[in-house]
């Protein structure tokens, strides 16, 4: 998106080769990563939601599928895994996130998940088959997009209703801190959720280990937990690039002006999206509004101008409230997010924007 806004912003430059874009990626398609959701829970078909990399990028944007293995500050310079060295005078790092599977013992082989398109398509088919039980739905933080298991949970219970299989399921949610959600309106909001919708949760429930062939959960404070089955979503990391690199210490979340999104202390490297340290949502609407910012500033720099835009924190997510009902929450650094306005219009602009997406990723909207 930053690509694309950019070489619309210089389309001459682009053309006449004086700049040059460069996205390097390493794989060959684009995932729309909040399909997952309806991937795993059955409502889509997965590739509904993955185009080819080349695709996505307007002309002029070079497309380079060769994964970074290591990038140098000093040197200004990114290296290939084919051995491809290439330089560069401005670097945008949008090496998202990644859940750590390993960092909760047990979770590869007891917890299915839906935050990879792997884990979405085997969740898909235990969800096909389960009729009765207990699933447990367990979090981790800091993850992204911070309302998907509430999604989740929302959409799961709407679709045992219409199956008449809700009565045998016991839906039970559960939160690392002492409220249902990290954001304090929307957790009020989802404890009235719960309420009219008999979900079971529980608070301050932290995953430690998982025993999967006693289908038990071990938590930091102590607990030991049943399930039938048992997803989860495990805290995420900095991209293993940022890590490996050194680009960013401890858990590779990358230091980041929360105005101009350059990198602190590096002139001329901007981050965007997940990859920040900044304290909000990681959503791709928060890599959205950023990229806008970035890519007018890089067009500043690239003539010598001061560049002045400057991020406000904006970040909107639609929150599906069932299959056929959804709210929305916007939010910048100044103003807390509040869920407003319920029902089935909300929810069709979600699935109009899912659609959507191809264009804005195009910087059309
Ligand atoms: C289930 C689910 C539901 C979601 N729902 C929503 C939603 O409704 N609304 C919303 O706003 N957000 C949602 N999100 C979050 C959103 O998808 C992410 O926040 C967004 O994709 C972040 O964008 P990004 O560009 O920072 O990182 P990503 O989109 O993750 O892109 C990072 C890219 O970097 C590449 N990369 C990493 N390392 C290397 C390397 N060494 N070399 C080359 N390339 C590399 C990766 O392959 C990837 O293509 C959801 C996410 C999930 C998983």
């Amino acid at each position: 998106m930053t690509a694309n806004r950019l070489a619309r912003l210089i389309p001459q430059d682009v053309r006449s080769g004086s700049v040059e874009i460069i996205v390097i990626n390493d794989v060959t398609s684009h995932l729309y990563q909040p399909g997952l959701l309806y991937v795993a829970l059955d409502l889509a078909f997965p590739e509904n939601f993955k185009k080819p990399q080349k695709q996505v990028l307007l002309p002029g944007v070079q497309n380079l599928v060769d994964p970074c293995v290591h990038i140098s500050l000093s040197d200004r310079e990114v290296i290939c895994q084919s051995g491809k060295k290439i330089e560069y005078d401005i670097l945008v790092i949008a090496t998202g996130s990644v859940p750590d599977f390993d960092a909760i013992e047990g979770f590869r082989e007891g917890a299915e998940s839906f935050y990879t398109y792997n884990e979405a398509m085997h969740l898909r088919e235990r969800i096909q088959t389960f009729d009765q039980g207990k699933l447990l739905l367990i979090i981790g933080v800091p993850h992204k997009c911070p309302v998907a298991p509430l999604e989740f949970i929302f959409m799961l219970d709407d679709k045992l209703r219409k199956t008449a299989k809700r009565d045998q399921v016991n839906l039970y949610y559960t939160y690392p801190i002492g409220r249902l959600h990290s954001l304090e309106h929307v957790a009020t909001w989802a404890e009235n959720e719960f309420e009219r919708r008999n979900i079971s949760s529980e608070i301050f429930f932290n995953a430690e280990s998982i025993d999967p062939s006693r289908k038990k959960v071990f938590t930091l404070e102590g607990e030991e937990v049943d399930y039938d089955l048992l997803v989860g979503i495990p805290p995420h990391k900095g991209a293993k690039i940022i890590r490996d690199s050194k680009v960013a210490e401890g858990d590779g979340w990358i230091p980041t002006d929360r105005q101009t999104l350059q990198m602190k202390g590096q002139q001329g490297v901007y981050v965007v999206g997940d990859a920040t340290d900044l304290p909000i949502s990681k959503a791709g609407s928060t890599a959205h509004y950023e990229s806008e910012v970035i890519a007018a500033n890089i067009a500043k720099e690239l003539r010598g101008e001061q560049p002045v835009a400057a991020y406000n924190g904006k970040v909107f997510c639609f929150i599906e409230a069932g299959l056929e009902e959804a709210t929305h929450i916007e939010f910048d650094y100044q103003n807390p997010p509040t869920p407003s306005i319920q029902g089935p219009l909300v929810h069709d602009f979600k699935l109009a924007f899912n659609e959507m997406y191809w264009l804005s990723l195009r910087g059309l909207v």
